[in-house]
């Protein structure tokens, strides 16, 4: 059985906490003391720690779940600097960890060194741990990388299976759902998707993960081929646009001014 559960930190954050056949696997500890306390009370010692990017709110608990569970071992991208990095990852590896194989992608945009996990559990559904790459119907901020980087690692990643369940790092749904209504109003999925998604965060649930599938339907940073995407695009540059990455680029920048 691969078991994910989300222990939500600080305001948006969530750290995905993995158990497989009695193996454990925190991805991105932003904070250790909530992990260590959920670790505690299930009966748990962790495994490995997976690391996507440098970013405090990814690596702050490092050092101490490191301090609790010497014997846990930490891989992570070797593009950048991560504390306590003993098994540095840079892409396109295949990784055994808990019995399953896990691949490396180098995801190049939100900063220039991230990387993400795909791996298929034993009954062959996809897990996509996608780091600050893809949240739902939202992606990362590009702090580093080029729009022509981004978006040709948001497309490596929207190309495994569309039932793959995405896990990104936080809590911005209702957020970018009314900032994907303001590019594409008339999506009716994204109309629905906003409806069920409130109802979680009414209930105080997570949004978290999602699929491939929802968002290649309601996500305007993975529709850079929808004509109603691209009018908007291109209504915000007052100029035509030519490919993907330059109509992400505007989508990008008409989200950072929203
Ligand atoms: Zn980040």
């Amino acid at each position: 059985m691969f078991n994910v559960t989300p222990i939500a930190i600080y305001s948006d954050n969530y750290v995905w906490i993995i158990q497989h056949q009695g193996c454990v696997i925190v991805v991105d500890p932003g904070l250790g003391e909530p992990v260590i306390e959920f670790l505690k009370d299930n009966n748990l010692t962790l495994d490995y720690i997976l690391v996507t990017h440098k970013h405090w709110d990814h690596v702050t608990g490092i050092a101490s779940l490191k301090e609790h569970f010497p014997q846990c071992k930490v891989y992570g991208t070797g593009h950048e600097d991560i504390p306590c990095l003993e098994h540095p990852l840079l892409g396109g590896e295949n990784v055994e960890l808990a019995g399953l194989n896990w691949h490396v992608i180098h995801t190049p945009g939100h900063t220039l060194g991230q990387i993400a996990f795909y791996v298929e559990d034993l009954s062959g559904q996809g897990h996509l741990f996608s780091a600050d790459n893809i949240f739902a119907c939202g992606c990362g901020r590009m702090f580093e990388g080029t729009a022509e980087q981004f978006q040709s690692s948001l497309a490596g990643l929207i190309s495994y299976p569309t039932n793959t369940l995405i896990y990104g790092t936080h809590e911005y749904t209702l957020a970018n759902i009314n900032f994907a209504l303001h590019i594409e109003p008339n999506n009716t999925y994204t109309l629905h998707r906003q409806d069920v998604c409130s109802e979680l965060r009414s209930q105080g649930l997570p949004t978290l993960p999602t699929t491939i599938a929802d968002e290649l339907k309601s996500n305007p940073f993975l529709r850079w081929g929808q004509p109603d995407v691209i009018r908007a695009a291109e209504h915000h540059k007052g100029a035509q646009l030519h490919g993907p990455a330059q109509v992400f680029a505007e989508i990008r920048l008409m989200k950072d001014q929203f």
